[in-house]
């Protein structure tokens, strides 16, 4: 008997997804979505909506005064986490040459590799799900109203009030990071249950910070499994469910509303005529599907969000081709799911994501982990910008966008091809901004020897 996996044999799921061979076999790939739809003749694929980002929007602002007191480092920025949009020109002129490919438009970098307070993108989902919790628990205990000044909750009355409860998170390094950090600042008791991939510099750091880091030799799904699970046994405990937690994916919704008033403030226009293309690198998909959520609910049909993977670590690309989402995993088709990109080392996707977005991502790129070192160390070298090898997984997209057949087939289906000179590609940085100095300085030194 021939093994099925989610239903078929192999061999028919190659029938039906030509590109499969080449993923199973690690090789590149860039996957154009045939199930992307107009946002324009559909609501979006869930009960999610533009008001539910505005209220985590508005949530935030409420918790500004609180977090620039406690954090010094955003106290000029009003306690907003924000990163900067800058754009990389001499980077662009870089990726030319590297791979003797014209990228028509413009490349911006989205530096959330340098977002206050845990360096990541996670500084947006996971501070926002715990901010959350903290508001739940201390108005419910009517110690606290949301027309309160937040600043308030740096008192020790409500330290003592979040030690009696616990929060929990398995995590590849960079959630384990925000949550722990502001679990722990708030006072709670933070547990995160670290997979096999994770750094020992992440996990030296949360016991720094007061976090209880507890060591599994399993990948990211059994790590996250271990926290569910243990969490379920305590009712004082709340688990940051990176699968499928609809609030850590608000919280990276945000994210859209912010962009367009930098783009705007920029004078970037994004209309019909100026597309704008999104590359995010994913992992199990929360990070880049709550941003894709939020960019498609403020700029509609006109941004393209693709999303970057290891070769080795295809989850969300699987997950969106065989349309079968967490039912699938790149075990089960023989890929062994081992990347040096911190975060990106998963094998099975959101099925939350997945499920919500499927006709809103616009593809899926992968690339190998030895091109990632010496594309940080050329952003290094023309932008000054350091971020962490993942972070820059997403750089390959504009390349491949012109130079695939994939890419080109999405250019010419959406009728793209004469408006590619006025675009702006955003490529999304999504870590670095706290590895420590001589960890970053062999990521460099690894650049120059690949
Ligand atoms: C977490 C992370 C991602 C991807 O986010 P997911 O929510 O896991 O898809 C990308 N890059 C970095 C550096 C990350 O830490």
């Amino acid at each position: 008997m021939t093994t099925k996996i989610a239903g078929k044999t192999l061999e028919e799921w190659k029938q039906e997804c030509p590109l499969l061979g080449q993923i199973m076999a690690t090789e590149e790939v860039f996957w154009a979505n045939s199930q992307l739809e107009s946002c324009n003749n559909r609501t979006i694929n869930t009960q999610l909506g533009i008001t539910d980002i505005e209220a985590a929007e508005q949530r935030l602002l409420r918790f500004a005064p609180y977090l620039a007191k406690v954090f010094p480092e955003i106290q000029e920025k009003n306690g907003i986490i924000e990163s900067k949009l800058v754009p990389i020109p001499q980077m662009q002129q870089k990726l030319t040459e590297m791979y003797k490919q014209d990228i028509e438009g413009t490349l911006y970098l989205k530096c959330d590799s340098h977002l206050p307070i845990s360096g990541s993108v996670k500084a947006r989902g996971g501070i926002y799900e715990i901010l959350k919790v903290a508001e739940e628990i201390a108005t419910k205990h009517n110690m606290l109203s949301l027309s309160d000044d937040y600043s308030v909750l740096s008192e020790e009355k409500f330290r003592n009030l979040f030690s009696n409860y616990s929060i929990v998170v398995g995590s590849t390094g960079n959630l384990g990071l925000s949550i722990g950090i502001m679990s722990a600042r708030l006072g709670f008791k933070v547990i995160v249950h670290m997979s096999s991939d994770a750094k020992q510099w992440k996990k030296d750091l949360l016991r720094q910070k007061g976090a209880v880091v507890i060591e599994h030799n399993t990948d990211y799904g059994k790590a996250v499994a271990a926290g569910r699970q243990q969490s379920q046994e305590d009712p004082k405990s709340h688990f940051v469910d990176d699968e499928n937690s609809s609030t850590l994916f608000l919280g990276y919704a945000v994210a859209a509303k912010r962009l367009q008033k930098q783009l705007l403030d920029m004078k970037i226009p994004v209309d019909q005529e100026h597309p704008l293309f999104v590359y995010i690198p994913c992992g199990v998909g929360g990070a880049p599907g709550g941003i894709t959520f939020g960019l498609r609910t403020v700029f509609g049909d006109n941004v393209h969000c693709f999303y970057a993977e290891p070769t080795h670590s295809p989850a969300m690309l699987l997950g969106l081709m065989t349309r079968k989402h967490d039912e699938v995993s790149a075990q089960q088709f023989g890929i062994d799911n081992i990347t040096d990109a911190d975060g990106l080392a998963v094998g099975r996707p959101s099925g939350f994501v997945g499920k919500t977005l499927e006709k809103d991502i616009s593809g899926v790129f992968t690339i190998q982990d030895e091109r990632l070192y010496p594309i940080l160390r050329n952003l290094a070298d023309t932008e000054g910008i350091f971020v962490e090898p993942s972070a820059v997984a997403g750089f390959i997209g504009p390349v491949q966008l012109f130079a695939s057949a994939g890419g080109k087939e999405y250019l010419k289906r959406n009728c793209l091809e004469q408006k590619m000179k006025n675009t702006s590609h955003i490529l999304w940085a999504t870590g670095g901004g706290m590895v420590p100095k001589d960890i970053m300085d062999n990521f460099y030194q690894k650049g120059a020897n690949s």
